[in-house]
Order: structure tokens, then sequence, then C-alpha cells
């Protein structure tokens, strides 16, 4: 182990790793603290060349490699085991934006690139790169990618897996694959690119990537509506799609209890509201130069539908901040409340309504004192469907109690053609419902792919599969 610690100190230099346990402890650490790891070494690789030769170094120990991002992934997949053996590898000073192409509508990136910074480059050439969620001024794109990253704009323009036209990859054995291509169009054989986007870091190194930009969609209206319950927000959705075309970019539903932590622990934070309401709505619709089309959408849908209670339309860019403040601040809040059982889970938008029916009423049976905190991206069918417990959180009563709960929740999701995990992954902690939900031919296929892609098992093992 030595010898190979001196062999990567050596590829990347000085001050391309890091080694004290002061210098890793925000490595090894989850972004919920709830799993930490162990590490000799983190490395910090400057070029495609030094993560293979990196990758080339470990594969000849058959050492493993975690690759690591922003370190925000919310399913523990960017830490090491407690073995103390595996070697991190960051790509934080990959972050170099290497070309826009702004009439390719195109962009070549490193994978270090923070998502914010990459937003304000495209911006900077009036394009749009529109991934974005609540870690984008930490996370990074190469951890975008690896997990196939949702966020709030999934409903007009695609996860991450649709904003990518190009990939560069290292394999485990130290190739570099360069499917660097901006295509649209590309019929030449399978696409490998996709094989490795939502992959986890278990396939292989994602070193940089071309990212599909958009027109900048103009100025954005913004409205927080209240309604009386869930369902009216999924006929909302449909109303508004309806009426506005393809105009909407984001529509997030927030129950009541969710934004009352964020108020109890976010500096500032305040609903516009006078009173509380069970649920809220967040809007955001192009506005085609026409401010008061969603202005009058809302008012058609209010006369129809007696579950509407209230709302309001942020007058200017700085009132719309505030509202997508109260949404992006939610999993700080949840972070500070403590521990509650979590699950990011998709059904057919059309099934939404009778998932929170039955998911509250199976949960309230299951554990009557149990508090639902309830958010999430309406507009995909993907809720983040969190559940406290009135149990210690350290204890083996909260960790049964919950283990019952999510199974039961998951078997629902699982009923309603949904899926047990959304948009942040598989990583070490869902790992078990990968094998109880995709069972059979699909897993199968999996270990097949890893085996091929990684016969020595040195990519982020323990992850995912
Ligand atoms: P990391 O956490 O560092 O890594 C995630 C996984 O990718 C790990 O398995 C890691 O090994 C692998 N990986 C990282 N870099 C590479 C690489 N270059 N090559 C191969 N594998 C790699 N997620 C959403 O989808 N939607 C949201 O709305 C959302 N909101 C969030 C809000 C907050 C406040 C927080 C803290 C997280 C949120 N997340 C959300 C989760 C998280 O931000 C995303 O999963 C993000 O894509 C992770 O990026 P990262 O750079 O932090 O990756
Ligand atoms: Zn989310």
């Amino acid at each position: 182990m030595t010898t190979l610690i001196d062999e990567l100190k050596s590829i990347v230099g000085t001050g391309g790793w890091k080694s004290s346990p002061a210098d890793l402890e925000p490595h090894l650490n989850e972004w919920r603290g709830q799993v930490v790891g162990k590490s000799p070494l983190l490395v910090m690789p400057r070029s495609t060349e030094e993560v293979a030769k990196v990758i080339r170094a470990c594969a000849s120990t058959g050492t493993a490699i975690v690759p690591q991002g922003g370190n925000t992934g919310l399913c523990a997949g960017a830490v090491p085991d407690s073995s103390g053996e595996q070697i991190l590898l960051s790509l934080t000073r990959m972050n170099r934006i290497r070309d826009i192409d702004s009439v390719n509508f195109s962009m070549e990136v490193e994978a270090g690139c923070v998502l914010a910074k990459i937003q304000d480059a495209a911006q900077s050439v009036d394009r749009l790169f529109p991934l974005s969620l609540g870690a984008e001024g930490s996370c990074q794109i190469g951890g975008n990618l690896a997990t196939n990253a949702g966020g709030v704009n999934v409903i007009r323009y695609g996860t991450a897996r649709a904003l990518v036209l190009g990939l560069e990859v290292v394999l485990a054995d130290g190739t570099v694959l360069d499917c660097m291509r901006s295509l649209r169009k590309d019929t030449a054989g399978y696409d490998l690119k996709q094989l490795f986007i939502g992959s986890e870091g278990t396939l292989g190194v994602i070193t940089a990537a071309t990212l599909r930009l958009f027109p900048d969609p103009g100025l954005t209206s913004t409205a927080l509506i209240a309604v009386q319950h869930s369902g009216a927000a999924v006929r909302l959705l449909a109303q508004l799609r309806t009426s506005l075309s393809d105009r909407i970019e984001a529509f997030e539903l927030v129950s009541d209890r969710v934004f009352r932590l964020v108020e109890k622990h976010i500096p500032d934070a305040c609903l516009p509201f006078d009173e509380g309401y069970p649920w809220y709505v967040l809007i955001d619709a192009a506005n085609g130069g026409d401010a008061t089309a969603l202005e009058s959408s809302l008012l058609a849908a209010a006369e129809s539908d007696s579950s509407f209670l209230d709302a309001v339309i942020a007058k200017n860019q700085a009132e719309a901040q505030e509202l997508w403040r109260l949404r992006h601040s939610i999993a700080e809040a949840e972070r500070q409340e403590g521990k509650a059982l979590k699950h990011d889970v998709s059904v057919p938008v059309g099934r939404m309504e009778e998932f929170l029916v039955r998911g509250e009423a199976l949960i309230l049976e299951l554990e009557p004192e149990a508090k639902l905190l309830v958010f999430g991206h309406v507009g995909d069918g993907n809720l983040h469907y969190n559940v406290a417990l009135p149990l210690d959180p350290e204890s083996e009563a909260w960790a049964a109690a919950g283990a019952t709960i999510s199974n039961a929740v998951y078997d629902l999701v699982a009923e309603l053609g949904g899926s047990f995990s959304a948009e942040h992954g598989v990583g070490l902690v869902k790992k078990a419902y990968l094998e109880r939900y995709r069972g059979g031919a699909e897993i199968d296929l999996m270990r097949a792919l890893k085996n091929l892609l990684d016969p020595r098992n040195i990519l982020n093992p323990g992850k995912v599969i």
C-alpha cells in the first residue's frame, strides 16, 4: 500500500493529494453525516491522462477507487467504506470549461466543474443549461451525470441523461473512452455514454462531457399557490400544461409541515401568506413576453376548482428568488431537524394522488405518531416522501420501525408502477432495494455489465450492485 500511495502522489504531484485526517474529514462524511468512511489518500488529478495513470496504478494492485464530486449525494455513494484501504479520487481540479459553441447550443466541460459555474457560463452567451438543484453551488457536473440528477426543471428539459451529447470516461483498466461528440443525431452503434450516466462511479470515471444548451427562455413568471389537497395540485398541473403548453419550467409540491421546518431552521425564511394551508405548489412558467398568461391560467383554474385557496405571484426577480429560496432550503432544514426516514420515489403522475392517500393511511396504521414530510417534483411524478418517527433515531426500535415503513412504502410504489429511487440513485443505502425490485433479468444484466467493465471490482465497490 505504501508503494502505491507514493506512486499516486508522484502522478498527481505537489498540491494534488491530501492525506491528513483534518484535510480528509469533509470527504469521508456523507452530506447528512450518517455514513462515515476511512481512506489513506485523496488524489486530485489535473487532467484525463493523470486520472488514467491513477486508475492504472490502482488496477495493478487491485486497489479500490471511490470517485467523488461535490459530495452532496444523498445515498452515501461518494464516501469510502470503513476498511481504510479505498483511494478517494476527486476531480475538483479538473474544472475547466473547454469550449462553448453557441451556434451548436453545446458546451464542453471537465467533470469537476461546479454546476452553478456551468449555468453562469451558458448564461453569459445567452444560452440556458437547465439542470438546477439545491446543491448547485457545490455539486459537480461529474457527480450530476454519475447520479443522473433530476432537480426542478425536469418537467421541461429532462434529467441529466437528456442533457448530454458526449462523454469522456476513464475505464477500470485506465483506457480513455473518448465519446466527446456534440451531435444531436448519431445512430452509429450502441449509445455507450448512456451506460455511464447514472452508474454512480461503478463502471467508469467521467472526466468530461459535452452538454446540451437551450435558448434562454427569457423572463419567467413564478407563483406560489396554496391548495387544499395534493390531488388539486395534480389537476392544476394538467390544466396548466394544457393552457400554457410546454412553458411550465418547474412545478413543485410542498406540504405545510415541510415549509414550517424551513421557517424554523432557515434565517429570514417566511411564507408569503397570513395563514397556513395544507399544501403549496411552486410554479415557474416561461412567460414568452406575456407576464399575465400564468395569472389568467391560474384564475381560470381557481374558478373551476374550490380546492385552490390562495396564490402569490412574484412581482419581480427578487420576489421570485425569495420563493425559490424557500424551496431550495428544504434539504438543509430537514438536515437541521434531524434524522428522518427518506424515500425518493416516483410513480406515474396520474397515480400520484392515489400514492399520497394510500401511503399516508399505510404509515399511520403502522405508526400512528409518525409525521409525514412530503415535497417534490410533482410534474415528474417524483416525491421526497420522508417520515419522522417518534422514537430515538439511534435506537433499534427506530431502525426496525423504519424498515417496516420503508418496505411498505416501496411495495406500494412498486404496485403503482413506480421506482424506489427517482433521482438520488442507489449508492450504499438503497442497494437491498435494487435486489428486491429490479431482480431477475434486469439485475443479472446489470451484474454482467459491471463484471465486463470492472472485472476486478475496483470502481466504487460495494455501491449500487
Ligand atoms: P457526489 O455526491 O460527490 O457523488 C455522487 C455519486 O457519483 C457517487 O457515487 C460518486 O462516486 C459518483 N461520482 C462523482 N463524480 C464522479 C465522476 N466524475 N465519475 C464517476 N462517478 C462520479 N439531487 C437531485 O437529483 N435533484 C435534486 O433536486 C437534488 N437536490 C439536492 C439538494 C441538496 C441541498 C443536496 C445536498 C442534494 C441534492 N441532491 C439532488 C443530491 C445531489 O446534489 C445530486 O445527487 C448531485 O448530482 C451529486 O453531485 P456531486 O458532485 O455532489 O456528487
Ligand atoms: Zn429532488
